[in-house]
């Protein structure tokens, strides 16, 4: 699945950098994560980086974007396919 930010984001930045994908953007006001890029960190990490940086758990499960650990592969391979 992607991971969506909410409401409950406070723009702080802490998440920006760490995306493997730059699928975070600065929004206004809050910040958000591309569905189309994200890939929960699949084949970089073992834990979603932004959600473990976050310091108002502010973001979660994006319920619209459902995926397999092996379709976070894939996409992962197709972002990264240059
Ligand atoms: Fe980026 Fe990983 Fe967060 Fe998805 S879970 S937005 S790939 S840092």
């Amino acid at each position: 699945m992607a991971l969506m930010i909410t409401d409950d984001c406070t723009a702080c930045g802490a998440c920006l950098d760490v995306c493997p994908n730059d699928a975070i953007i600065k929004g206004d006001p809050i910040y958000v994560i591309n569905p189309n890029l994200c890939t929960e960190c699949a084949g970089y990490f073992i834990e979603s980086q932004c959600v473990s940086l976050c310091p108002v758990d502010a973001i979660i499960v994006n319920p619209a974007h459902v995926e397999a650990y092996m379709e976070l592969l894939e996409k992962d391979r197709r972002i990264h396919a240059h």
